[in-house]
């Protein structure tokens, strides 16, 4: 008998219709002889809506409390999901994460998984019961409740997944698979049929966000098979796999965008040592993640230091930067929100030059100007302003993978 572990999004569980909708695909996988291990998100929208009421009444909200808040949303719909099957004549039985014991650290918000105490699942497995488990949540070694950041319950399934060695983990969403960009603003995007965890990788922290990033780093590193699919139909998606030498053919899989960082400039610091370690330990220390870093040398002896954040800690970025101006004797400090971080992706980068030169080129047609550039071995990123992000994103798309092969 295998052992399928199938994680349902906030679309595909949005209304009491696909609740039940989801409810006859679990029923059906068990009845095909297997076991069944199902994580749900919250339904559509209500992840936003506990995080306004939060905000409501406390502008930065207590991450502890807001963890309790925003771990409700899973807890209705894993409820709700398990009635539906209950009610389709299947046995089942919902878990919250601290009642299967997924252990995280206590980093409220973006809380890392330790541990996964399999037990009660298995025991239910066992007792011929499908199991539900809420997503995005767990628990921290103090029985704090946490949660996992924005799409977290990936890696709820990823990582139960694993920890069941369960024969594959299929992700149903609201796209029937991982496409060479996001077919919601391209529609030229292409489904792929299979995509290295590496490419994967890449391509969640630029953004694409039908994975979490942490799911495709424990599936990587775990091994475990990931079926990325449609909850409202049957066809096969995209599967992620180890890389092979038929992928390094492709120099671009994929195009992605980001819209949430922003933008801050310390202007005119002056150039010496130890001016960047004084301005950004500060910044790490309040648990903020920089992304971009430039910095451009004036004749005068002084430099623009440029970088991103994520676009909802740049306020306390801001406020940390404001406190030290002063003392690295800094003429001033800018933000700009309204950016963009539009990347290519590929494993084939590797062994091509001029990949870089191309983009730069197919923006400049495009009339977009270019505000940052990063690159990595199988990826290049470009700041633009925001407004211009679908364009980019086409522009992009149908140089490079439409019109593949031609440098
Ligand atoms: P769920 O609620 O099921 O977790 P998400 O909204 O988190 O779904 O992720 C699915 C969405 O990801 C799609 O609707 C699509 O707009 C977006 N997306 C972004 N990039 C891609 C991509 N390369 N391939 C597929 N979907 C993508
Ligand atoms: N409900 C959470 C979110 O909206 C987790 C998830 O959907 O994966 O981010
Ligand atoms: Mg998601």
């Amino acid at each position: 008998m295998a052992l399928v572990v199938q994680k349902y999004g906030g679309t595909s569980v949005g209304t009491i219709e696909r609740v039940k909708n989801v409810a006859h695909r679990v029923v059906a996988t068990k009845e095909a002889g297997n076991e069944v291990v199902v994580v749900v998100s919250a339904m559509a929208g209500e992840t936003n809506r506990l995080l306004a009421l939060a905000r409501e009444v406390m502008e930065a909200p207590d991450e502890r409390e807001s963890d309790v808040l925003l771990a409700s949303g899973e807890q209705v719909s894993a409820s709700l999901l398990t009635l539906a099957i209950k009610d389709l004549g299947q046995h089942a039985r919902s878990f919250l994460g601290y009642q299967v014991r997924i252990e995280t650290d206590s980093t409220y918000g973006r809380a890392r998984i330790k541990s996964i105490d399999a037990t009660r699942i298995l025991r239910a497995l066992k007792g011929g019961e499908i199991v539900v488990v809420a997503g995005f949540q767990g628990v921290d070694e103090e029985g704090n409740i946490t949660t996992l950041g924005r799409g977290g319950s990936d890696t709820s399934a990823v990582a139960l997944a694993a920890a069941l060695s369960a024969g594959a983990c299929e992700i149903y969403t609201d796209v029937d698979g991982v496409y060479t960009t996001d077919p919601s603003i391209c529609p030229n995007a292409r489904k792929l049929a299979r995509i290295s965890y590496d490419e994967m990788l890449e391509m969640a922290s630029m953004g694409a966000k039908v994975l979490q990033i942490r799911s495709v780093e424990l599936a990587k590193k775990f091994s475990v098979p990931v079926h990325v699919r449609s909850s409202f139909s049957d066809v096969a998606g995209t599967w992620l796999v180890e890389e092979d030498e038929s992928m390094d053919a492709v120099l671009v899989s994929g195009v992605t965008y980001d819209k949430n960082e922003a933008k801050i400039t310390v202007l005119k610091v002056p150039d010496r040592p130890g001016l960047a370690a004084q301005i950004f330990t500060p910044i790490a220390e309040a648990n903020i993640v920089v992304d971009m870093i430039i910095q451009n040398a004036s004749e005068d002896g002084t430099t623009d230091l440029t970088f991103t954040v994520p676009k909802e800690d740049y306020k306390k970025a801001i406020s940390i930067v404001h406190e030290i101006a002063p003392a690295i004797q800094a003429k001033g400090v800018t933000v700009d929100p309204n950016i963009a971080k539009v990347s290519i992706v590929g494993v084939g980068m590797r062994a091509h030059a001029g990949v870089a030169a191309k983009m730069f080129q197919v923006l400049a047609r495009g009339g977009i100007n270019i505000e940052m550039i990063s690159t990595s071995e199988i990826k290049v990123s470009v700041v633009i302003d925001e407004k211009y992000t679908e364009l980019a994103v086409r522009v992009l798309h149908e140089a490079f993978i439409e019109n593949q092969g031609s440098l």
